[in-house]
């Protein structure tokens, strides 16, 4: 019998759609689940007549690979992984690989690796993102791991990824070991800086100025025809002009309370840890935090008042401005990741594909857009490019934006509208773009209270002074 090219563990949502898509691309799979019942439903149901072969033990499922073995894991992240790791390994043999493609954290990932190679085999944790549509049809995937296997893996990967409107593979070798999860854990962050970015211009739009959802639907319709044209924007269009056939708008009933399961917290954690001012994705992450406590908003606004004021201007050209503001909001947005994932490489010693990771992300997952194709441009032009705002094409695009998006920013203060990630991008921008911050005050106030020391500007770097501001001895 014909041995599989790939054995996966893990038949829930992801795991079912990715294998139905490796196979309808050619390859062989050998599936397994812990529950065994689901391996024959699903040999008898969507995997019927197909090329799998259904397992009901890790010893049956190695025994029917081809060598190398290639094991992908679809499983719940956390200790299934470490489970199913030590099942597997006394069935492989040496030059065999696992693969995690779950939502792993990253620093499990790069331990995973180094146990698994301690055992003479080699690992991958990969992301794999686009939801249960992409893993059927073509996802973003985002390897990392031990680079040994990533030809094994390549022919397989490449296939069943998500292809750019060119033909390229959105999925690349990413870097060594826990790479592949970081880079997915941060394309997380920015697509809840993404999602918060747009629903702010939501806000404004239905609260400051009235607009009806009808309305709206038309505005996202048109920023998708041009630079604004991305998954997240034409979702947002079609959620607008939805409507169920009683003609009831369901965005007007769904309750105002976000939820989110922690790779946007991990992102924003791992940027406090390394310390890289990632504020556009903390406000993402702490605004869902803010919509959750719905009892205590809806209480709070029986007491609190804003301003009380109300538009009064030229509202087609505000919604110009917003579509200005929203753009030059997701390109800090996205300089704000790479600077992390620059940082985090730089400290493991990972040489990230920084080019690679924008066309990664072009098709196939939630924060594809056209937009990434430019990330991408600018990286080929200048692989050191320290931030994407110096980027030629990016620094004009701000610059362009920027009276726009600060006319936003003061209308939402006025109107008492809050814009936490449009705001947080903007601060960032005229941060970034300030050679002389107040931190020397704030150094000051550190030696006066604590004798922290500061530098000079006058004096070399890393020389230290002290001032006895009080007199006292
Ligand atoms: P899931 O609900 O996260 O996990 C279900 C799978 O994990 C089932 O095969 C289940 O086996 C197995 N499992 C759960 N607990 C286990 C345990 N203690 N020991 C052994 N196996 C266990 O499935 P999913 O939504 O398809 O996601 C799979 C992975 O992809 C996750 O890491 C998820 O975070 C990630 N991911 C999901 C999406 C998405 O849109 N759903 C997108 C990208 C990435 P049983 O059938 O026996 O319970």
């Amino acid at each position: 019998m014909k041995k599989a090219d790939i054995g996966l563990i893990g038949l829930a949502v992801m795991g079912e759609n990715l294998v139905l898509n490796m196979e309808s691309k050619g390859f062989t799979v050998a599936v397994f689940n812990r529950t065994v019942e689901k391996v024959d439903s699903f040999i008898e149901g969507r995997g019927a007549g197909k090329n799998f072969v259904g397992c009901h033990s890790v010893e049956q499922l190695c025994a029917s690979l081809e060598r190398p073995r290639k094991v992908m894991m679809l499983v719940k992240a956390g200790e299934p992984v470490d489970g199913f790791i030590e099942k597997l390994i006394p069935h492989l043999e040496p030059g065999d690989i696992i693969i995690d493609g779950g939502n792993s954290h990253y620093p499990d990932t790069i331990r995973r690796t180094k146990y698994v190679e301690g055992k003479g085999l080699l690992y991958i944790g990969t992301g794999v993102s686009g939801g249960e549509e992409g893993a059927l049809i073509g996802p973003s995937i985002m390897p990392g791991g031990s680079v040994k296997a990533w030809e094994s893996v390549k022919p397989i990967f490449q296939k069943i990824s998500a292809h750019t409107d060119a033909g390229e593979p959105c999925c690349d070798w990413v870097g060594e070991d826990g790479a592949g999860h970081f880079v997915k854990m941060v394309h997380n962050g920015i697509e809840y800086g993404d999602m918060q970015m747009i629903c702010e211009t939501y806000q404004l739009m239905k609260d400051g100025l009235g607009m009806s959802n009808e309305e709206m639907h038309e505005v996202f319709k048109d920023w998708n025809e041009n630079e604004l044209d991305s998954y997240l924007v034409e979702i947002t269009r079609d959620i607008l002009g939805y409507k169920t056939e009683h003609g009831e708008e369901v965005i007007d009933v769904i309750l105002d309370a976000a939820g989110q399961k922690g790779t946007g917290k991990w992102t924003a954690i791992s940027a406090l840890d390394i310390g890289q001012p990632l504020t556009l994705i903390g406000e993402a992450v702490f605004a869902r935090c803010l919509s959750a406590l719905k009892d205590e908003r809806v209480d709070a606004s029986k007491i609190l008042s804003g301003p009380g004021t109300t538009f009064d201007g030229d509202k087609a050209a505000m919604v110009d401005d917003l579509k200005q503001a929203l753009y030059a909001s997701k390109i800090v947005s996205y300089a704000q990741g790479y600077q992390l994932m620059r940082a985090v490489a730089k400290e493991h010693g990972w040489n990230l594909n920084n080019g690679g990771i924008a066309l990664m992300w072009r098709g196939g997952c939630i924060i594809r857009s056209v937009f990434l194709g430019k990330i991408k441009d600018a990286f080929d032009s200048n692989p050191e490019l320290v931030n994407l705002l110096l980027d030629p094409f990016f620094q004009d695009a701000v610059e362009n934006a920027q009276a726009a998006w600060r006319r936003v920013v003061i209308k939402a203060i006025e109107l008492g509208i809050p814009m936490p990630a449009i705001n947080a991008a903007l601060a960032y921008y005229d941060g970034y773009r300030c050679g002389r911050l107040p931190a020397n005050l704030l150094q000051a106030q550190r030696d006066y209270f604590g004798a922290h020391n500061y530098e000079r500007v006058d004096k070399p770097r890393g020389e230290f002074f002290h001032t006895n501001w009080t007199g006292r001895g």
